[in-house]
């Protein structure tokens, strides 16, 4: 799996994609991140990547032409309509992203993330240019880094390899048809945060049986479809 990140702030990324599980996938080969700085496809010299709206109205907006130029150069022409590829854009109008979605663009080979910025984008790039238009929640955002590192966290680690564990998160997803995600606790068992108060661990995580701690974990259970 490939993910290419279209954005006019590709210093966001750096920190995360070197300091997390996702750098070791990429050392394993398993995935590969590439960020694209939006400026590099302009051709002014003062590399512009905006401009007004029309019809007026605040604020600025980001241009069709440099995308444009960035998208195709990040497909590969003879493979148009690659079914194993998908240009997203992030927008607050977009299908609301979730697991069910993830686990579908898992299976493919290249992903295309478009982040917006300023009041949005030239409406071309969702109508001609994207194959899907995503939200991650029901608020706005000042840019579409953060929603492209969401959607790339939740899509990687379903792919084998990127987490020690994949089989078997493969195997809660066909047994259940979902994430089962209960609540974990650790050492100690007992913590006191002051004087005559304990935070404790449940009796049943200590207690051995493995049939009452599954039946536990089902009953505190919640299903990400
Ligand atoms: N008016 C724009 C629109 O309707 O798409 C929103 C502009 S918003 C201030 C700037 C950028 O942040 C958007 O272009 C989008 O890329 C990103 N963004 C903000 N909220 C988002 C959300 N909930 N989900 C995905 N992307 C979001």
């Amino acid at each position: 799996m490939k993910f290419d990140i279209i954005t006019i702030f590709p210093e966001i990324f750096d920190f995360y994609f070197k300091h997390s599980i996702l750098k070791k996938a990429q050392e394993k080969g398993v995935i590969k991140i590439k960020v694209h700085n939006l400026r590099d496809f302009t051709e002014d010299k003062h590399k512009k990547v905006d401009d007004k709206p029309f019809g007026g109205g605040r604020g600025m907006i980001l241009k069709l032409e440099p995308i444009f130029k960035a998208v195709s150069s990040l497909r590969n022409p003879k493979q148009i309509p690659n079914p194993k590829s998908r240009v997203i854009l992030f927008t607050p109008r977009g299908k609301k992203f979730n697991q069910k979605m993830a686990s579908q663009f898992a299976k493919l080979e290249q992903l295309i993330l478009i982040c917006g910025r300023y009041e949005g984008i030239d409406e071309r790039v969702a109508k001609y240019l994207c194959d899907e238009q995503i939200s991650i929640g029901d608020y706005v955002l000042m840019g579409g880094e953060l929603p492209a590192l969401v959607f790339i966290e939740t899509v990687a680690r379903l792919i084998k390899g990127v987490i020690g564990k994949s089989e078997l998160l493969e195997e809660r997803i066909t047994k259940e048809k979902g994430f089962r995600e209960y609540p974990q606790y650790t050492r100690p068992e007992v913590f006191e945060p002051k004087k005559g108060v304990q935070w404790k661990v449940p009796k049943v995580l200590l207690s051995g049986n493995h049939k009452k701690i599954e039946e536990w974990r089902k009953k505190h259970s919640k299903i990400i479809e």
